[in-house]
């Protein structure tokens, strides 16, 4: 038995049993995205500080008594988080920040944060013993549901759009899914998946219809926490998409606050890109995101790349009720952020995990944040997952590798020629 108590609709508020329903409210379609409820009694006499601190599993199974599955469920065999927190002082100092850290979810099994929600929806259609898992993505949840199958033998079906990047579509195809390469948008794609998926049967892990993918992904407010030795930041940045994530690390720290073990939950900080700005709108108009349209997304950081966020619900409370913000930034500002974070960092970011960087930086030269803040940084899937957006980076900055003859004298040459040029003309690198 999970310590699952029940499930709430975030429109109407109607309470549902753990095995009542199947993603979403039924009174309200797709837009009755479900919140998952605990027993925190229960949950304490299962799992304490003091017991992790004894806990050799690095992973996030680790925290099992706070997700929504029975204690001897059957666990894919992927190491699946334990990521990295890394206290970036170059970074930092280069904003002005004493406080910076980093954490890395490109070092996740297959290189994104999704693999946590992922692993959980492995979790949970075995134990409906569904013979197919389907998802629609714009990219790396695909990658990561399609990984986590492979690590078991689960049969899985991938609707992404065409557009999604060439390493994530081969990521698909060597893990073995049925790859659907939908001729539209993402928005597109999860209409199909979802009406594909009702019509077949299939185990849906669409983002922002099953309930349980906020579920998996808290697990890295916990490590967060953990990592600080129990202590939570005062903010996080994080890049905002369908909104699953941010809404799913407000989940994360309030469960440690109901618990006790945090005191207070951090100022959520979401970050969007300027063509695919729903909720950053949104909420600079204080709107209602039942009823506001969506709008047509177009952004070179895909994974962000929403026309209608399909967590928006959760997003918003988590933002508000968190007093954070939301900030949008341009696709220059995105790109640039590239080789920053990983020249500053040693961390090589996609463009949507740039993207939580680029809105640092903005909110850094705005005068928002004070020097002493802790800060962290999600940086949410691996630079190797876009290499042609990162070459685009790197030359719209007029940084280039130096092509050469492979002869001593030749380099000897070359190289005080360069030396020369690089003195009358240095040209602007990100670690300087
Ligand atoms: C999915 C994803 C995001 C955004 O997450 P949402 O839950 O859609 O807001 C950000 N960065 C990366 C790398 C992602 O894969
Ligand atoms: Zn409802």
């Amino acid at each position: 038995m999970s310590h699952v108590t029940d499930l709430t609709c975030l429109v109407c508020g109607k309470r549902y049993p753990p095995d009542g329903v199947a993603y979403v409210c039924p009174d309200h379609g797709n837009e009755g995205i479900l919140s998952v409820n605990y027993d925190y009694d229960r949950i304490q006499r299962h799992i304490s500080r003091e017991r992790l601190a004894r806990d050799g599993d690095p992973t996030m199974w680790r925290y099992r008594a706070l997700l929504p599955m029975a204690p001897e469920a059957e666990l894919p065999p992927l190491t699946v988080g334990g990521t990295p927190l890394y206290q970036t002082r170059a970074l930092g100092a280069s904003l002005g920040l004493r406080r910076l850290w980093v954490k890395d979810e490109g070092r996740q099994p297959t290189a994104s944060l999704k693999d946590r929600a992922s692993a959980l929806a492995v979790v949970k259609a075995r134990e409906k013993r569904a013979p197919v898992i389907t998802t629609a993505s714009t990219g790396n949840a695909a990658a990561a549901l399609a990984g986590l199958c492979a690590s078991v033998g689960q049969p899985n079906i991938i609707f992404v759009p065409a557009s999604a990047p060439q390493a994530k579509i081969a990521q698909l195809l060597a893990f073995g899914a049925q790859v659907m390469l939908v001729e539209g948008s993402y928005d597109q794609a999860v209409e199909l998946c979802l009406a594909a998926a009702d019509t077949y049967g299939w185990y849906n892990r669409t983002t922002g219809f099953n309930p349980y993918m906020t579920e998996g992904k808290k697990t890295a407010a916990y490590e967060i926490c953990e990592q600080l030795g129990w202590r939570a930041p005062q903010r996080v940045f994080v890049s905002v998409g369908d909104g699953c994530i941010i809404g799913a690390l407000h989940k994360g720290f309030a469960d440690l606050l109901a618990l006790g073990w945090i005191e207070e939950i951090p100022r959520l900080m979401g970050v969007q890109a300027a063509g695919s700005n729903y909720l950053y709108t949104a909420w600079a108009q204080a709107a209602d995101v039942l009823t506001q349209p969506p709008i047509s997304a177009d952004t070179v950081a895909d994974s962000i790349s929403a026309g209608l966020p399909r967590d928006r619900l959760k997003a918003m409370a988590a933002v508000r009720a968190s007093e954070g913000a939301f900030i949008e930034v341009s696709d220059t500002e995105i790109l640039a952020a590239i080789p920053e974070l990983a020249a500053k960092a040693g961390i090589f970011a996609e463009p949507a995990a740039a993207a939580a960087h680029a809105g640092l930086v903005k909110a850094a030269a705005r005068g928002e944040i004070g020097a002493d803040e802790e800060i962290v940084l999600l940086s949410t899937g691996s630079g190797l997952k876009d290499v042609a957006s990162a070459m685009q980076a790197v030359a719209s900055r007029g940084i280039s590798p130096q092509r050469v003859a492979p002869d001593l004298s030749a380099f000897k040459e070359m190289f005080a020629t360069k030396a020369r040029h690089d003195e009358e003309t240095p040209i602007d690198r990100p670690n300087h």
